[in-house]
């Protein structure tokens, strides 16, 4: 990945926008400059377009809409913006945390009502950290739709895709303006192309073992459960073109990867009532705070390996889940009809299984916080048959980034702006802060479809007040 000189190149074709990436940060992007009547191209490595997109369960928190309206749901943008705060730590930039806010819950309208996507509200729990009940999702909660309908939707509003494409270069002015890029594709050959504006949505760098071991030690050794396509290459050219960086140890990680078919187990397991032991039969956490740090807890212990423990009251509310769905077809979630059979089955030592089991009934059913600071009042006891899956830790995607602006901007370290570059999803920083702690659920896909639509309204409104010059006029200098 360069960031060559663009002092006598000539584009053949130039585009007012370039997208690099097909997740859900470049196809929002795209639908958004389209709808400002720019014309747009988006170039996507793969040969279809999917990312840690179509790897999630596409859910997207997202305050004062409509579905949570008809819910009797009351939420702001202000306790969304506190409640993402105070999960981070207060590390994030509060500017950019309530942009997102205040504009969420308007786009996925927007996408619903000029897409077609149809977007609910999920009643069925509550996710950790988040106040009241505000994640939005697709009728079959998973990302692979999620992707699906953006592409569909693209490709009806007039959004050029181009798939195969590996972007590899950025050509660029001294002062940091990007004049045109060239990409990879098949069989060696190759093709540039010339922009107005550039949007960086080719996510973060989980996918690099270099990064990660430099940025997120503890889970340098730990499974990859992201997008292989996360190489880092927008953190790489950012950086070269003097952009400032922010929060590279932050990320996303997940303590429930069932083992070893390789499928995210949802945390509702966990947030109704489930909890996870280890190899000894013993719980080590308060499961509670989150799945994201507790992806670095489960990999601590003996050989990187938990069993997450519930029952069928709980898996009636992960069916909800495609991926559940076909954790239980692949035959990932075990089924004892007692504590004794649920230890035989898992392999674990039936004395202290069932020491642990019999304390955590107890908490349950005193309504009572244990020792771990975890607190069951909420949640009723377990009752067999139960149900449990073996599972292990995972780094599911980074959140430290490019710093941007509330306009998704570029910014130098000086908080001056690059000239026609913007980063959005994955390759910006998000709002989670510098610790796997602070990723308050939802967080991923918010600044990728936040922050898509502002960079493709702005970078349209750029380049229509200044068109690129095309084809054989193009950027000569
Ligand atoms: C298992 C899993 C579950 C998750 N669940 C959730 C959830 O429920 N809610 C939530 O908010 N977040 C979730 N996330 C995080 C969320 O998926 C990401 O934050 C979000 O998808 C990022 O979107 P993106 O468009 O920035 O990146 P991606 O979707 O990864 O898209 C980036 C695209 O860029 C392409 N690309 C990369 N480099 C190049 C290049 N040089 N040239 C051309 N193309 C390139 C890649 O191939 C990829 O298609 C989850 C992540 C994972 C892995």
């Amino acid at each position: 990945m360069t960031v060559a000189p663009a002092a006598g190149k000539r584009f053949e074709v130039s585009m007012p926008v370039v997208v690099i990436g097909a997740g859900a940060a470049g196809l929002v992007a795209a639908l958004a400059v389209r709808a400002a009547g720019v014309d747009v191209l988006v170039l996507e490595r793969d040969p279809v377009p999917r990312g840690s997109t179509a790897m999630s369960a596409g859910l997207i928190p997202a305050p004062a809409t409509r579905w949570q309206a008809a819910a009797g749901i009351i939420d702001t943008a202000e306790l969304f913006a506190a409640d993402i705060l105070a999960k981070a730590h207060r590390e994030p930039d509060a500017a950019v945390v309530m942009h997102l806010a205040e504009t969420i819950g308007p786009t996925l309208e927007w996408l619903a009502d000029a897409h077609g996507l149809p977007f609910d509200v999920i009643t069925e729990f509550l996710y950790p950290g988040h106040s009241t009940y505000r994640m939005h999702g697709l009728p079959t909660r998973s990302g692979v739709e999620l992707v699906q309908r953006l592409s569909a939707a693209a490709e009806q509003a007039g959004v050029m895709i181009m798939t195969d494409a590996r972007v590899d270069t950025l050509y660029a002015d001294p002062d940091g303006r990007v004049c045109g890029i060239g990409f990879a594709r098949p069989n060696d050959s190759r093709d540039e192309v010339g922009c107005g504006a550039l949007v960086l949505a080719c996510s973060g760098y989980g996918g690099n073992p270099a990064l990660v071991s430099r940025h997120v030690p503890e889970l340098a050794d730990a499974l990859f459960f992201g997008h292989e396509g996360n190489q880092g290459d927008a953190l790489v050219w950012g950086e070269a073109l003097g952009a400032a960086t922010r929060h590279l140890s932050g990320h996303q990680g997940h303590g429930a990867i069932a083992h070893p078919h390789g499928i995210q187990i949802t945390w509702a397991t966990i947030t109704q009532g489930g909890v996870q032991v280890n190899r000894d039969g013993r719980r080590f956490a308060d499961e509670t705070l989150g799945y994201s740090e507790q992806a670095a807890a489960v990999v601590a212990q003996p050989d990187g390996i938990a069993f997450t423990i519930f029952d069928e009251r709980i898996a009636a509310v992960a069916r909800g889940f495609e991926d559940f769905r076909q954790a239980e077809a692949a035959g990932a979630v075990v089924t004892a009809a007692s504590i004794p059979e649920l230890a035989e089955r898992l392999g674990l030592p039936v004395a202290t299984l069932t020491a642990t089991l019999c304390a955590v009934e107890a908490a349950q059913c005193a309504k009572a916080t244990d020792a771990f600071g975890r607190d069951f009042s909420r949640t009723p006891p377990l009752v067999p048959p139960y149900r449990a899956v073996k599972v292990t830790g995972a780094l599911l995607h980074t959140q430290g980034g490019l710093v941007v602006g509330t306009d998704a901007r570029v910014l130098r370290d000086d908080g001056t702006a690059l000239p026609n570059l913007f980063a959005v999803g994955g390759a910006a920083c998000g709002v989670s802060g510098s610790q796997a702690s602070g990723y308050l659920s939802g967080n991923g896909l918010l600044s990728a479809v936040g922050l898509g639509r502002t960079a493709g309204l702005v970078a349209a409104c750029a380049v229509k007040a200044k068109p690129v010059p095309h084809g054989d006029d193009a950027h000569a200098g």
